[in-house]
């Protein structure tokens, strides 16, 4: 609960970026590390439009197994390196408790998916990880059982906690999913953890993502977690919630104008 941690939880990150303080973080880059190529130029442009995190899949939950699964370690290596390159540091998912030593030397942070945010025997061992987390709210999750999900990290004593709204299934097919803006401030309200807001999951067309990032932000968000991909007609999962490299860049100087991006 808030009364925890009044002023809120704030996360230092090994070069020195708070999440949780003053400025809002952003998190972004393609859905999934399909090559070195293609990550490095991620990274550098997702450096260039001053985003602090660089994300992308080395692990993918893809709803077909015949669907392009992920490069696995080869993906956490190549994460690392560019991240190294362009001084950003590394979010990426765990999807199983055998993956977690392995990514340990490469990331930064976790990112817990939609489809395990009840994972609880995974939810359990990264409480006993010292290495931050960022949970995301399940595809049909209320905001109860957002936040049990989130009390089985921290009662295994990993405060470095953030959560994430990246919208929910409803009646609506128009958009992905529709992105629960009201989450924001409720989990603000409810919790002392910086509250993130995934608006490329939310609405799944990238037309929709900058007015999505710009809510998210009034709505008193910690931070942005979304996917940019230096081509994404190409990309090899969700090309279409993607955001174009200058798009990324013109959105950022948007959101500089609601609060301080680092
Ligand atoms: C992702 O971030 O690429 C992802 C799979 O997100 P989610 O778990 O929210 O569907
Ligand atoms: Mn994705």
């Amino acid at each position: 609960g808030r009364s925890f941690r009044p002023e809120g939880t704030k996360i230092t990150f090994p070069n020195g970026v708070v999440v949780g303080g003053e400025n809002v973080t952003i998190m972004a880059g393609p859905c999934s590390v399909e090559s070195k190529e293609q990550i490095l130029l991620s990274a550098q442009q997702v450096a260039k439009a001053g985003a602090q995190f660089l994300r992308g899949g080395a692990f993918k939950p893809r709803s077909s197994p015949y669907s392009f699964q992920g490069m696995g370690l080869e993906g956490l290596k190549l994460l690392r390196d560019v991240s190294n390159e362009t001084g950003l540091l590394v979010i990426t998912e765990v999807m199983e408790i055998s993956q977690i030593e392995l990514m340990l030397p490469y990331i930064d942070c976790f990112q817990v998916g939609a489809r395990n945010m009840q994972n609880f025997n995974l939810l359990r061992e990264l409480g006993y990880v010292r290495k931050p987390v960022l949970l995301k709210r399940g595809i049909a999750a209320t905001i109860e059982e957002v936040l049990l999900s989130a009390e089985y990290i921290l009662s295994g004593g990993n405060y470095d906690l953030m959560l994430c709204e990246r919208g929910i299934r409803t009646f609506e097919t128009y958009t992905r999913n529709t992105m629960d803006i009201s989450a924001i401030p409720v989990l603000k309200k409810l919790t002392h953890l910086p509250v993130f807001g995934d608006p490329s999951h939310g609405v799944g067309k990238r037309d929709l993502v900058p007015p999505m990032a710009l809510a998210s932000i009034a709505a008193g968000a910690d931070g942005l977690l979304m996917e940019m991909h230096p081509n994404p007609d190409k990309a090899m999962s969700d090309g279409a919630q993607s955001l174009f490299p200058e798009q990324l860049e013109k959105l950022m100087e948007q959101m500089r104008m609601l609060a301080p991006v680092v």
